[in-house]
């Protein structure tokens, strides 16, 4: 089996909408795949149809190897769907939980602790399985559910924004403990609002516009698809912005953006490293001193906007990782 999951063509429509119009995906297996797109672009009904859990109108999917519409109860056997909202119960201890998702997955009561220890022990929490989940950190909780999702490790896992509303601290956790899943094999449909999510875990991306993928590739191919890199200047006095703008003119392909509260100066720029060299000899011989300089990729935060003339959710913002290459 090449691909794990396989769309071609599929549309479903609810009333006059077009949830999904001609929705084409081919994910390798053992790989993960960021499904990314504004509001309203079809990427639950997506996980939804690949799930089982909703019908389409025409196309063919594929997963696991088998015919979603025409073989379901073998594709419910092979895979995990980790919604947005926790499946566990407060009130129990997380070996508890686990164990009560074996015996709902008909495993008999010994296979139901084994698995369900294995699993604790897998994500981290073996020293809090018998502790109620109302105790846990945001992260266990992810973990814990994680975990629910993989009682019968599954080839696929659909995880749907794992890590909305969690810390920064929460959100490496559980992007550990998909990595994991991944190097034993596990295949990764990942719907996700923050563009860094996507970015780190993610081998190949898919931007969802209206019901339709838009535009495809490894994070790296589609930052390079924007082609330009982009300097940043901050100069120490705002009245040399003017001549660092002029500067920077010369070598950028677009119109410099100058931002006098920030005292900077930005500009997409064809060859990095030649015209950052350019611009501070210049401005160095015109006496301009420059506080603070840096040359990056573009992010995917503005691939998204490109493509789709819209922003990531304001919360989902790819990060300052500005990278000073100079
Ligand atoms: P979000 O990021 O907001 O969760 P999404 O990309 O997951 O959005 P979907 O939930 O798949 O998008 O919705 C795709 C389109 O289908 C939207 O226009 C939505 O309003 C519509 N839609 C989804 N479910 C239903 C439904 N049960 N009845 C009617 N319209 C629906």
């Amino acid at each position: 089996m090449e691909h794990a999951i396989l769309a071609e063509g599929l549309r479903k429509r609810y009333g006059d909408t077009a949830a999904l119009d001609g929705f084409d995906l081919r994910v390798p297996a053992g790989t993960v795949c960021g499904l990314l797109g504004p509001n309203g672009a079809g990427k639950t009904t997506a996980v939804r149809i690949l799930a089982t859990l909703l019908r389409f109108d025409a196309g063919r999917a594929e997963v696991a190897g088998f015919d979603v519409a025409g073989q379901p109860d073998q594709v419910r056997y092979r895979i995990g769907l980790v919604g947005q909202h926790p499946a566990v119960d407060e009130a129990l201890s997380g070996r508890e939980n686990l164990v009560i998702f074996g015996r709902l997955f008909h495993l008999g009561r010994t296979e139901a602790k084994r698995r369900a220890d294995e699993l604790l022990g897998r994500f981290g929490l073996a020293d809090a399985g018998g502790r109620p989940v109302r105790t846990y950190s945001g992260g266990m909780r992810r973990r814990l559910d994680l975990a629910a999702g993989m009682i019968l490790a599954p080839s696929v896992l659909f995880l749907d924004e794992p890590t909305t509303a969690l810390d920064p601290r929460g959100r490496n956790e559980v992007w550990e403990a998909v990595r994991d899943l991944v190097r034993a094999g596990t295949t990764v449909l990942l719907t996700t609002q923050y563009l860094d999510e996507a970015d780190r875990l993610a081998n190949r991306i898919c931007v969802l516009d209206a019901g339709r993928v838009i535009a495809e590739g490894t994070p790296d191919a589609l930052k390079s698809r924007l082609g330009s890199d982009r300097i940043e200047l901050v100069v120490r006095d705002v009245a040399d912005l003017p001549t660092a703008a002029g500067r920077l003119r010369r070598v950028a392909v677009a119109e410099p953006e100058v931002d006098e509260d920030r005292r900077s100066v930005g500009a997409q720029v064809g060859d990095r490293a030649g015209a950052l060299l350019e611009v501070l000899r210049a401005l160095d011989a015109d006496g301009v001193t420059v506080a603070d300089v840096a040359l990056r990729r573009p992010t995917l935060d503005e691939v998204f906007l490109q493509l789709t003339g819209r922003a990531a959710a304001p919360a989902a913002r790819y990060g300052d990782t500005v990278e000073v290459t100079a």
